[in-house]
């Protein structure tokens, strides 16, 4: 078998190969794939994925795409989504048709069936605020199995595809709640969102000016991974005790943070980081992003395994610093 390249399969833009490459392009598609194929990596839009290296594996690129309205009531408008769909399309899609509820997630690469993997999030609003069911298609066997909202244990950049049901199924298709533009809330908990509102004189945002603002927002702060390729955030944001804060706050009077409960709080890795002197820095073509350094940028590596070793190196500087550990949120093969 001659080795497919895997460059344009991820928006790091590595090139490392793989066994094969099929894609699906129907539902059907992907249950034969999901019976046929042995150990499969699946990619969507590759942009929160990195290869370290060749892999000796098949890859599936998931396709098919397609939003049908499956039930509508006086508030709600019920959709299902198929998992080759472009995220930001869907977006468009609901402002569109004047459907709340997705509009802060605007401009967040990939496609749909990636987006329950990580319970995809930005601006105050995750994917399980809108998210009903999903039907999924179980690896070896090609057994169909809907699972519920309770049951894909969401959390923060978590769901039980990243644990217990890692490489065992493949989702096909989502089924996402939107609300109709006159029962819907707009959620402008970010201060981000109103000042950019209020220097626009916008006194009363629709859900297509909350999704303008906010693609205003990321297009000025992240880079395009285009010209830096990148995968986002490569860092969850690490959950701390209060305990923990109080003595940090002693060396590091303006760390910020954000209450989760009465013990814990979230600080931003990206702060952590550019606080430790790593923003901008660049070692053996690979850097923090110039802006964010919680976004590493391949500028030149040939292989994934120098972004890894990047990535190590601010893990253990950040914990000798801090003494506190930071995880990946991007996928590693
Ligand atoms: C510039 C930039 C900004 C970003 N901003 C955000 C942000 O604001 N918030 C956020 O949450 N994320 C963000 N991300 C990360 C990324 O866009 C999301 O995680 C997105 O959901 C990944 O989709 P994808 O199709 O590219 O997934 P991929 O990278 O292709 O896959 C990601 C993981 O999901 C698995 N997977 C993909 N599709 C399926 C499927 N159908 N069934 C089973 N497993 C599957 C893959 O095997 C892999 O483990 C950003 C990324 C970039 C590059």
């Amino acid at each position: 078998m001659v080795p497919r390249s895997l460059l344009n399969l991820n928006t790091f833009r590595v090139d490392h190969s793989c066994r094969s490459i099929s894609y699906t392009n129907s539902s059907n598609d992907l249950v034969d794939l999901a019976k046929t194929i042995n150990k499969p990596i699946i990619v969507g839009g590759g942009s929160n994925i990195l290869f370290v290296d060749d892999v000796d594996r098949d890859v599936i690129v998931i396709n098919h795409e397609g939003i049908e309205v499956i039930k509508t009531t006086n508030k709600y408008v019920y959709i299902r989504v198929q998992a080759g769909t472009n995220w930001h399309q869907l977006v468009l899609w609901a402002i569109e048709n004047d459907l709340g509820g997705i509009e802060n997630l605007s401009l967040i690469p990939g496609k749909c069936g990636a987006a329950p993997m990580q319970n995809i999030g930005a601006y105050g609003v995750e994917l399980k605020n809108v998210f009903v069911e999903l039907e999924c298609v179980k690896i070896g066997t090609g057994e169909r199995w809907v699972l519920h909202k309770e049951d894909c244990l969401f959390g923060y950049r978590e769901s039980i595809f990243k644990g217990e049901l890692k490489d065992k199924v493949i989702i096909d298709n989502i089924t996402l709640k939107l609300t109709t533009n006159s029962n819907h809330t707009l959620n402008r908990d970010y201060g981000i969102i109103n000042d950019k509102l209020d220097d626009l004189k916008v006194k009363k945002p629709t859900i297509k000016d909350i999704s303008d603002v906010i693609i205003d927002i990321r297009k000025s702060k992240l880079p395009d991974p285009k010209e830096y390729p990148n995968a986002g955030s490569f860092f969850k944001n690490p959950i701390i005790s209060t305990v923990k804060l109080k003595s940090l706050k002693s060396t590091y009077k303006y760390i910020p943070s954000y209450v989760i409960d009465n013990d814990s709080v979230k600080v931003p890795a990206g702060w952590l980081i550019d606080k430790a002197g790593w923003k901008g820095k660049q070692i053996n073509g690979v850097g923090t992003y110039k802006h964010q350094a919680l976004v590493i940028v391949n500028h030149s590596a040939r292989s994934g395994k120098e972004i890894l070793e990047f990535s190590k190196l601010i893990q253990d500087d950040v914990l000798e610093k801090y003494g506190i550990k930071i995880e990946r949120e991007v996928n590693v093969y």
